[in-house]
């Protein structure tokens, strides 16, 4: 690791960005997060030594929305090991993130966990474990972070789930297929209440730390994965994160990544570091749009890549 100043780095990448905050379009399906201010900006980088840097909207929360696949995953690959891909794949779709298209062709068996389709698999593993999955997805979160406020939005998630109408859709046709256990109707709404956890950029920075640290939480020391499941989540993050833009994302910055139409993103750096960068404008395909242009200035600084 380059000896860098840190607090400087933030301090840079931000003032970089500061012109173009605002861009981008903030997703308006969901109606709560159409009315976020898309001038919003924050970012956190929480290194393994347990060093905590932030500039802007940091500590502010927001929807995670698809960064919540993440932990979900984590939980599943923890319970099942391999047995999770009996039903599901680990290939980049090229397709966006609430797709049907693919699902039909490849008989209802999602291209991996971060697209809708495969996250709702996910979902469906867990809920043949947990009575309420996202209860347990909050809770394996809360105690990453040693932090018990953080909670659901739950006037985002029903507002989200009364207008679910193409996750619905892509669960029925799952189910069809023989690849969804339990009623459409659940798993449409654990998925829902588990993307709306609302977390701040230092709060994601940390949970995700054990995914830097080969499968152990640095808080407590505890392990969450094994350090082959750590890295094959990474690897998960590398090349599916950010969707149909993951090789775009990957040329610019270089790091396993996970994004939410919340318009965070989840960065890893494997044994160094995680981070996280928090703009609700997002692109086309539904990454923020200034939190790209800030990682891509971060990894430039840092030097940081995994490639
Ligand atoms: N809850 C959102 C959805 O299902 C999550 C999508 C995302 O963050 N990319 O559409």
């Amino acid at each position: 690791v380059e000896d860098v100043n840190y607090e400087r780095v933030l301090k840079k990448v931000a003032a970089y960005v500061e012109p173009h905050f605002g861009s981008g379009q903030v997703a308006s399906y969901i109606p709560p997060l159409a009315e976020v201010d898309p001038r919003y900006f924050g970012m956190a980088l929480y290194t393994l030594d347990g060093q905590l840097f932030v500039t802007g909207d940091a500590h502010k929360r927001f929807s995670i929305q698809s960064i919540s696949k993440v932990f979900a995953l984590s939980i599943a690959f923890n319970l099942l090991g391999d047995d999770v891909w009996s039903r599901l794949d680990r290939e980049p779709s090229g397709t966006p993130f609430n797709s049907l298209v693919q699902l039909e062709v490849e008989h209802g068996r999602p291209r991996n966990p971060f697209i809708n389709a495969g996250a709702l698999v996910v979902v469906d593993i867990l809920a043949s474990h947990f009575a309420h999955p996202e209860l347990a997805v909050m809770q394996f979160i809360r105690r990453l972070v040693a932090n018990e406020s953080i909670d659901i939005d739950l006037k985002l998630a029903r507002s989200e789930q009364e207008l679910a109408h193409r996750n619905i859709a892509m669960a029925h046709f799952m189910k069809s297929f023989g690849n969804l256990q339990n009623p459409v109707e659940e798993v449409i709404k654990s998925y829902c209440h588990q993307c709306a956890i609302a977390m701040s950029c230092a709060e994601l920075a940390v949970a995700a730390s054990f995914l830097a640290n080969r499968g152990i939480c640095s808080t407590q020391s505890t392990r969450i994965v094994n350090a082959g499941q750590a890295k094959r989540i990474n690897a998960l993050m590398a090349t599916c994160g950010t969707y149909d833009a993951a090789g775009d994302f990957a040329y610019r910055v270089g790091l396993p990544a996970k994004s939410g139409v919340g318009g965070g993103i989840l960065v890893v750096v494997p044994g160094v570091a995680t981070a996280c960068v928090w703009a609700p404008g997002l692109d086309k395909a539904g990454n923020s749009l200034v939190g790209i242009m800030a990682l891509e200035q971060f990894a430039k600084i840092t030097g940081w890549s995994i490639y």
